[in-house]
């Protein structure tokens, strides 16, 4: 089998079918298995896929377990909701919710990947140019022209994915309008929560990781000019950081700490029903790229890959490639799309201004932590 794309999503199908008995070359442009420094939040779903890939305890061993997440009034400062993690929330979704650094959870499933040298095969440098099937064989070739052939392709190539364009004609990604501003400082006032700050036209989210040495922050506006933007590296635009001043003093005090910030212009995809086309098939962000503001693009990576591993196993039927790429869209495709429409949906909600912030926050305040918790099941549960 070949994947396109040695990220998390590549990573975890690469080692998702070795525990399958199937073996995989990963073919990864860059020049190593790398991470960007950030956090990541897992719930209870990615959770569950971890230790199905067998890593709970390597994950045990890297990730914060935050108490609770909070919901506050970015301007007002005050704490409109409040969802403890704690056991009772366990119970409920049989996992808790855990955050972790980008870094560690890439190398965890690398090492995971290289402890199966005779089933994966890691390849760097490659970047997948050119696709094409004759009759049960896929194959590929790089930027220097060379061949890699296999019996399916896996595109797991992310947001701009080059597989995508040979499976589905769409269009490129839509740029949603607003620019996340990330950065990682020392947790220095030892935060144990999840805190989203929802001002008018921006959110801060702040999390520890790295278990509570650092603060992830990501700060989101709009940033109308943002689709031209490439990449976390891309200092962010002074323009960006201005809208977030005149804040609750609180949150101004933690975001006056970041020395710097890199930007990277949020974007997703209209959803689609099919994710293959014959032998190959899409995981990932490759095959529903959507907002991260329900912190689940890489939880859904990571069912995809368990998912579609287990299709292939399956002995009744979906054991074709073709067949479990077909079935992993059936499945789940639905699944996406409604996080695609949700995330969108949320943007408004986060942002609100006047009377929308007012009602928002009314109803936030009024909300029990029961119905709190239960507005997560459709992504939690699963
Ligand atoms: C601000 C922000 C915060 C987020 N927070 C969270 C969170 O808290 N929780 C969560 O679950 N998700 C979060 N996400 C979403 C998550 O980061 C993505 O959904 C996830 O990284 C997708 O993984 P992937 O492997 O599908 O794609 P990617 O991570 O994009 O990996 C794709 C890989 O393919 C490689 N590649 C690309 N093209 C080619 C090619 N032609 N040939 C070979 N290799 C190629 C790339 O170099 C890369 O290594 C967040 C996203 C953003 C932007």
């Amino acid at each position: 089998m070949l994947i396109a794309g040695g990220g998390i999503a590549g990573l975890a199908a690469a080692l998702a079918l070795a525990r399958q008995g199937r073996s995989s070359v990963v073919l990864e442009q860059a020049a190593s298995f790398r991470e960007i420094g950030a956090g990541v939040q897992l719930g209870p779903n990615a959770l569950r896929r971890l230790t199905a890939l067998g890593l709970r305890d390597q994950v045990e061993a890297v990730v914060s377990w935050p108490q609770q997440v909070l919901m506050r009034d970015a301007l007002s400062g005050k704490v409109l909701n409040r969802l403890p993690l704690d056991a009772d929330f366990r119970q409920r979704y049989r996992e808790g919710y855990a955050t972790i650094h980008r870094a560690d959870l890439l190398s965890l499933l690398l090492q995971a990947c290289r402890e199966r040298p005779l089933q994966i095969d890691l390849r760097n440098n490659l970047r997948v140019e050119t696709i094409s099937e004759a009759g049960d064989r896929v194959r590929v070739t790089d930027q220097h022209g060379r061949p890699h052939e296999g019996e399916a392709l896996i595109g797991a190539d992310g947001l701009w994915s080059r597989v995508r364009a040979h499976v589905i004609d769409d269009q490129a990604p839509r740029f949603s309008g607003d620019v996340a501003l990330r950065a990682l400082i020392a947790n220095d006032m030892q935060a144990r929560e999840v805190t989203l700050w929802m001002g008018p036209h921006l959110h801060v989210v702040a999390y520890p990781v790295r278990r509570g040495a650092f603060l992830n922050l990501v700060a989101i506006s709009q940033y109308p000019s943002g689709g031209g933007l490439r990449g976390w590296e891309t200092p962010a635009p002074q323009q960006t950081l201005e809208r977030f001043q005149g804040q609750h003093s609180e949150l101004s005090a933690l975001l006056q700490q970041v020395p710097g910030w890199t930007a990277w212009p949020l974007l997703d995809r209209d959803p689609v029903r099919h994710w293959s086309r014959g032998r190959v098939g899409l995981i990932g962000d490759a095959a529903h790229p959507s907002l991260q503001y329900l912190a689940q693009g890489a939880c859904l990576a990571l069912e995809d890959a368990v998912a579609l591993a287990q299709l292939l196993a399956d002995p009744l039927g979906a054991g074709t490639p073709q067949a479990a790429f077909t079935r992993l869209a059936e499945q789940r495709h639905a699944r996406a799309a409604r996080m695609v429409r949700t995330t969108r949906r949320l943007a408004r909600v986060y942002h609100a201004s006047g009377p929308l912030r007012w009602g928002r926050n009314l109803t936030l305040g009024l909300m029990p932590t029961r119905l709190t918790r239960e507005m997560m099941a459709w992504i939690y549960d699963h």
